[in-house]
């Protein structure tokens, strides 16, 4: 059945409604695209979805759990235990070095410094990063630090992975790379992906899409 699934999501920001009945779901290792026009509600979902915003009226049932009605720290440990997250740039601690910030979700869940980096440095190999595990985010290229993203994303073992254009900051031929990288380890681990982008060529890499346009969503069967 689907891990994570919403039902008639409404939120305004004053006047502005950026969600407006919008549905969505996600089944164990299957990656589901948003997409839509700029300005169309597709990180307002994600947000919601992610239990980082709540939304005014709708439910979200992540597992059989409804979302909507936990309290914030109740949300906050789900995210923590259960969702992974990748974001377009800036998500790399610069102080860190690539290893460090790979480990932190760990550390952040009170592993030990050693067993936190020897997880992180499994995860680093399969992104194809290890060799990077001294050098801090600012020596490194944008496609390598997003693979480090992805790597840090992964290595608490989530149920689900919300990546939010991943790949906007990328060249065409990096921003490929990564979406493999991604799906591969995801769909390996039986992860659900919710990736939001604009772009087809980066939604080409889900199973299903779920098309966003003022605030209301479609399920779109693959074509291809
Ligand atoms: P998309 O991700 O598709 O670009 P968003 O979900 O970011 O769309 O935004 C949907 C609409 O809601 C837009 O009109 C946006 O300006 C508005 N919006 C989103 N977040 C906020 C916010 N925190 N405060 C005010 N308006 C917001
Ligand atoms: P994205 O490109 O991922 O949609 P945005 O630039 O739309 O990112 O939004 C970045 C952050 O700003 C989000 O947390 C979003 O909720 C918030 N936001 C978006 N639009 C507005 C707005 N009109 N007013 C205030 N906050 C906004």
């Amino acid at each position: 059945g689907s891990l994570l699934v919403a039902r008639d999501l409404r939120k305004s920001y004053g006047p502005t409604a950026a969600l407006d009945g919008a549905a969505f779901s996600v089944h164990p290792g299957e990656v589901v695209a948003v997409m839509g026009p700029s300005g169309s509600g597709k990180s307002t979902l994600l947000h919601c979805l992610a239990g980082i915003v709540r939304p005014d009226s709708g439910s979200i049932t992540y597992a059989g759990r409804e979302l909507t009605t936990l309290s914030d720290s109740e949300r906050s440990a789900l995210r923590r235990g259960e969702f992974g997250f990748v974001f377009q740039f800036g998500q790399l601690v610069p102080e860190l070095t690539c290893v460090e910030n790979v480990a932190l979700p760990l550390r952040l869940n009170g592993t030990p410094r050693k067993e936190a980096e020897r997880a992180a440095l499994t995860w680093m190999e399969r992104l194809e990063v290890d060799d990077l595990r001294r050098k801090r985010p600012g020596e490194v290229s944008g496609g390598q630090g997003q693979r480090v993203a992805v790597a840090r994303a992964l290595v608490t073992g989530p149920r689900v992975v919300f990546a939010d254009e991943p790949t906007g900051a990328l060249d065409s031929l990096n921003g490929e790379r990564v979406m493999e990288l991604l799906t591969d380890a995801a769909r390996s681990t039986d992860a659900a992906v919710v990736l939001v982008t604009h772009e087809a060529r980066v939604a080409a890499w889900s199973d299903r899409e779920i098309v966003v346009r003022d605030g209301r969503s479609r399920d779109m069967e693959r074509s291809a």
